[in-house]
């Protein structure tokens, strides 16, 4: 078979091995650690919905439902997206399984996503999101608490270097208003909008606040800001937020041109972000979105969350060790062979991880041993069989002993803890 007959992946998507997927489970862990601290049930929800889930909870307009999913029509004439994020499929499984008797929901979820996106470093079309909700909540603690576990999880991951950057977008009079300004704006600056920004005038204007075409910067940057427009409830409400978040310890900047993609955000919107990143420097983002359960058919339901990157999350950390086993079985002549499998399932039932070589001889599987990380090499030779014992070697120092074979797992066991 010649190279150009075997199968290749699709473009934007990942396989991984060996440091990749310590990394990534090194993210997922250190998620789980701080979602029991903070109280969030882990849940699993499907990685395909119903078109319209996504289309009405993410909105006709943003580019993700735009221009990023992956939507077929299956063979019941259905049309099916693979999850470009989670929040929609938690609000849509919030409704179907009847969970408004939980309120507030405190939920926890992590695997892939998907958008047609062009690939390039920290950007996929399968990457995979760890995910936080809480569903139900309409108080400022809400969202103060799933910033503040956003930060511990950076902490807890080692990372530094990364920005808190906050904004409110206001309740449903504050938003009005703000748009209204913003239009009246963008439209007296019509001629210096680039062609993308036009359209967003029509559908989505806040979005050209965060354009990153250089054409628009000058007409966004000199956009009003939402401030002059905060009615005093949403006023108190960002201000309840940030003393929170200083009461805390989490450190935050404002920054009033972010917007978020999402029609139905109001409130709090964040964003956590690197330079070390080039231009895939957001890791985790999110923010309030109350009208969203109702855009879903739903009763009037507040939420807010977030949704950070593994692959980013994990560039950003320190390479994890790799585990290493505890034993090597190293099997020497056909009495060692046939005593081997016994010894090994007896070594692993009592919770040692072993792993030996399916075949080499002494020094060809030492050295796998050695590779392997093994802390001791099991030793099977004929004579020490013959006696009931096997030759046990501490890789690390080359100590050498003879152990009873109905005590290894006990001596190696003592000897790995001890
Ligand atoms: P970006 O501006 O980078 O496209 P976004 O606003 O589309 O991000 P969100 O929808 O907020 O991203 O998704 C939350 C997080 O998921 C992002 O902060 C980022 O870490 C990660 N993410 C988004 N798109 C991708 C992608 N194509 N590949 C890898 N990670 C991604
Ligand atoms: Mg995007």
């Amino acid at each position: 078979m010649s190279r150009a007959d075997i199968p290749h992946p699709i473009r934007g998507t990942q396989d991984l091995l060996g440091e990749a997927v310590r990394r990534h489970q090194a993210v997922t862990t250190a998620f789980a650690q701080v979602s029991r601290l903070y109280g969030f049930a882990p849940v699993a929800v499907p990685v395909i919905e119903q078109t319209a889930v996504f289309a009405r909870s993410i909105g006709e307009t943003t580019d993700v439902v735009s221009k990023e999913m992956y939507s077929f029509t299956d063979r019941g004439g259905d049309s099916i997206t693979l999850r470009p994020e989670f929040t929609a499929g938690l609000a849509r499984a919030f409704l179907s399984e009847g969970w408004q008797q939980f309120v507030p929901l405190k939920l926890a979820t992590h695997g892939p996503v998907f958008r047609y996106e062009r690939p390039q470093k920290g950007r996929y079309r399968q990457f995979h999101q760890i995910d936080a909700e809480i569903i139900g909540a309409a108080e400022p603690q809400a969202d103060i608490e799933l910033l503040a576990m956003a930060d511990q999880l950076l902490r807890t991951l080692g990372i530094a270097g990364v920005t808190l950057e906050l904004n409110t977008l206001g309740d449903q009079p504050t938003r009005d208003a703000w748009r209204a300004a913003l239009v009246a704006h963008f439209a007296a600056h019509r001629d210096q909008l680039s062609e993308e920004s036009l359209v967003r005038l029509e559908k989505n204007p806040l979005r050209i606040l965060d354009s990153k075409d250089p054409r628009d910067r000058p007409v966004a940057d000199s956009a009003p800001g939402i401030d002059g427009f905060l009615t005093d409830e949403a006023a108190l409400f960002f201000e309840t937020v940030t003393r929170g978040l200083d009461a805390a310890g989490v450190a935050w900047t404002r920054n009033a041109r972010l917007v978020r993609g999402l029609d139905y955000y109001r409130h709090t919107a964040f964003e956590f972000v690197t330079d070390r990143l080039g231009a895939q420097g957001t890791v985790l983002a999110g923010g309030r979105y109350d009208g969203l359960i109702e855009a879903l058919g739903g009763p009037a339901t507040p939420g807010v969350g977030w949704a950070a990157g593994i692959e980013r999350l994990a560039m950003l950390i320190d390479a994890p060790a790799a585990p290493g086993i505890d034993v090597a079985v190293v099997p020497m002549g056909a009495a060692g062979e046939a005593a081997a499998g016994g010894i090994l399932a007896a070594l692993r039932r009592a919770g040692l991880a072993c792993d030996m070589a399916y075949k080499g001889n002494m020094k060809r599987r030492m050295q796998k041993a050695d590779a392997a990380g093994a802390r001791f090499a099991v030793i099977l030779g004929e004579d020490e069989l013959a006696r009931g014992e096997a030759a046990v070697k501490r890789l690390d120092t080359g100590e050498q002993a003879a152990v009873p074979l109905d005590r290894l797992a006990e001596w190696v066991g003592l000897e790995t803890r001890g």
